[in-house]
Order: structure tokens, then sequence, then C-alpha cells
């Protein structure tokens, strides 16, 4: 008893900390009872044991493209959620809130992340705002990123989604591009559907992954061309089902993300979910853990421990490989989860956010047509895709006015304009009678 008490003792004046459990050796595909020693939130030795364990510990997951802001929270409070399913870090684009603030936006995700336990890692967003076709609050130029991605907690250039403009040679868009070479920071991709010459000309500018396939074909022939492709499973896009099948031969190459995860979902599952679900389909475990755990932290250069010796000492523990269910989770030797709670703190922020429109009235969202209209221009919405298609339909007229046509589920949309006092949907309404 007292040797237990001065072992103690000693131990939290060292900070040192002994775990006995089942130790998940990614990299060596091996499993075996072991003793992991932490000390001062580094891992200090893992070896063999023949003591009792119980449980098994791992490196944590990691999610590899995720919008912070579509989860609807702050950082910080979405980080007391990812690690109860066992996410100690992700690699975030923060492209939402820089749409509406610009870098004041930025700022306010990297000071408010800052201020948790929890390994977010955030890009220059490349696309400020998303398209030419968008009113936004801000725009961010080649000089931004430049600013942007000269900070150390900026770790590379954020989706880059006007791929007409990298295949176009835009200026803007290779300027940026150029800053993160120059920079050493690696470029993300998002270029759904791109295939062939196009993609190949894509990937040589130096774009070096792809969240967007949703095909098997397309994202193999990325692979193949030497990118880096991210399966998304999010609340928006699904898109597991269809290329779950490249993870056997190509799972080096791959990683797993969500994209955008919304607090309802969140609250159930996140990264811990495309791994069940892969070890349910009977994928190797070492190949998913791979993905999982190991991929994003080479790809990125993120600041997270892969549970090597004088690695931070961020893992997790669970009870077994069949249920996976997350027991602990650990981030720089501290534990951030356990007995079913988080243990880190909700930090108060005051909002930033701007509207400067006043209420809107049902009569604003009114579609008058005073001529006759054969069809109007519909957006097809496709189950667990982002693209959309265009299709043709008879309008519903009622007193003179386009009205949802519920039976058909054809409903009205309509962009308001947060930052301006204008007539909700104008280019929209010019839109659809064309
Ligand atoms: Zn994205």
């Amino acid at each position: 008893m007292l040797f237990f008490f001065i072992e103690n003792a000693i131990s939290l004046i060292l900070k040192t900390m002994k775990l006995y459990h089942h130790f998940i050796d990614i990299e060596n595909k091996n499993i075996f009872p072991a003793c992991v020693e932490i000390k001062n939130g580094k891992i200090n030795n893992i070896t063999k044991t023949d003591l009792p364990c119980e449980g098994y510990i791992l490196p944590g997951f990691i999610d590899a493209h995720i919008h912070i802001e579509s989860s609807m929270l702050l950082p910080s409070e979405f980080a007391r959620i990812a690690v109860k399913h066992g996410t100690i870090g992700t690699v975030s684009d923060p492209h939402e809130i820089a749409n509406v603030l610009g870098i004041k936006g930025v700022e306010f995700m990297l000071d408010n992340a800052a201020k948790v336990p929890f390994k977010f890692h955030f890009g220059a967003p490349s696309c400020v705002p998303a398209t030419s076709f968008e009113t936004a609050g801000a725009n961010i130029d080649a000089n931004d990123i430049e600013t942007l991605l000269q900070r150390n907690d900026i770790y590379y250039l954020s989706e880059m989604m006007n791929y007409p403009g990298v295949l176009s040679n835009d200026k803007e868009v290779m300027q940026k591009i150029a800053i993160s070479k120059k920079l050493k920071k690696p470029i993300d991709g998002h270029a759904p559907g791109l295939r062939g010459l196009d993609a190949q000309k894509y990937i040589d500018a130096g774009i070096s992954t792809d969240h967007e396939c949703f095909t098997k074909e397309e994202a193999e022939e990325k692979l193949k061309m030497g990118m880096k492709i991210l399966i998304r499973e999010g609340s928006a896009a699904k898109n597991f089902e269809a290329l779950y099948p490249l993870i056997e031969e190509h799972y080096m190459n791959m990683m797993f993300c969500c994209d955008d995860k919304h607090p309802d979902e969140l609250e159930f599952h996140h990264i811990n979910h495309h791994v069940k679900r892969s070890l349910d389909l009977g994928i190797d475990l070492f190949k998913v853990l791979q993905m999982a755990c190991i991929n994003p932290i080479k790809h990125y250069q993120l600041n997270i421990g892969q549970m090597k010796i004088g690695d931070d000492a961020d893992f997790i523990i669970i009870d077994n490989i069949n249920n996976f269910n997350i027991l602990k989770t650990a981030i720089n030797g501290n534990f951030v989860f356990e007995n079913g709670l988080t243990t880190i703190e909700s930090i108060e922020e005051t909002a930033l956010n701007h509207f400067n429109c006043e209420k809107k009235k049902v009569s604003d969202f009114k579609i008058e047509v005073n001529q006759q209209i054969e069809k109007i221009k519909v957006i097809e919405a496709i189950e667990g895709q982002l693209i959309t298609q265009t299709i043709y339909a008879e309008p519903l007229i009622q007193d003179g006015n386009i009205i949802s046509n519920i039976e058909n589920d054809i409903l009205k949309i309509a962009v308001v304009n947060r930052y301006s006092n204008q007539k909700s949907g104008d280019r929209i309404y010019k839109k659809i009678l064309t």
C-alpha cells in the first residue's frame, strides 16, 4: 500500500503515467500487451508486458477535411463532442466564416481553437468568395493568402474549388498556388467529376488531395495520377459506399473525412463511424487505422503524435476491436474524455457575425408572372450527393405567382442578402424564368 502511495506521489511530481493495455502498432501491423509510459505529455516508452492488460490503446482519429462551421459550433464546443468519439485532431478549412468575415473570421477560429486541448489544423481558404455569382461578405486575395500561409498555425492552402481557374491558368488562382509551393505548404483539391487530361493538369499544378470523388472509377484514376483521396461521409455528401472498395489496394494514399458534419450527427459519431463501418465490412484493421490515424499526420505534417517514442501522447483507449467503443481520449498525455464525459471546458465568446438586413416579409418571396410560362428551371438534388442536375418542370401558378409544388416535391428557394437590404432572390428569379 505504502509502496503504491509513494510510486503514485513520485509519478505525480515527475508527471509520469504507466498504462497497461493491448497496444495496436499500426506501422508494424502488430498487437501486443504493453506498458505505455508517458512522461511530461510525451510517449516515453512502450514495452511488452506480462502484467494483465485490459482494452486496447492506439493513436486517435483525425478528420482529414472538415469545416467546423457546419457543426454550427465554436471550435471549442466541436472539440468537446469530437473527443468522445475518439477524434483528437482535424484538418479544417475555415472558408465558411471567411466568406462572411474574411481574415478576421479565420483569426476568430484560430483564437478560439487555441483555447482548448484539441489539435485543430486550419488552412488558408483559397476560394473566398466561392464563386463570382455570390455576394460574399469578404474577399481573400493572393496577398491575404500569403499573410495567412506565413503563420505557423496555418498548415495548408485549403480546397481549390476554382478548378476551372486552375485549368485556364487564372492569374490570381495560380498566384495563390505559387505562394503555397514557395512556403512548402500542401494544396488541397476539390474537383468533383474532373477526369482525364483535365484532372492531370489540375494535379500537375501541385494539388495533392481530393475529397469530392463520388465514383470508384474517378477516385481510382486520380489515385493513379498521384493524388491522395479522402473518403467523405458527412451530413450532406456520402461517398463511403462508392469508395470503400479502394481501401484494400490504396490505403496508404487515402484518408477519411466528413467535410460537413451537422450537430445532430456529430452528437452520435465522427471518424469512429468510418472506422467501424470499414471493419464491419471485413477490411483489415491496420489498413483502416492507417487511414484514420496516420496518413493525415504525414500528408499535412500535423502536430499530432503517432504513438512512437518521443511523440506527443495523443491516443485513445477502446474496449475491444470488435465493438470499438471509445473509453478514453488523451491529448498531450491528459485525458480529455473519460468516464463518459469530456474534461474540456466550455469557452464563452462574443459573436462576430453580422446581419445587416431587415426582417423579410412573405411578399418579399413572391415570384410574380404576368406572361405565359411553359417551363421553369429546377435544381434537382441527389440524395447523399452535393452535385445537382438541371431539370425543367411546369410551374404551379396561383393568383399570378409561382408557388411550391409540394405534391411533386418542387420547392421554392430564395437567397437572402445578409449584408444589405436587397430584394430577395432577384437573381434566382431571373434564372428561373430563363
Ligand atoms: Zn470542403
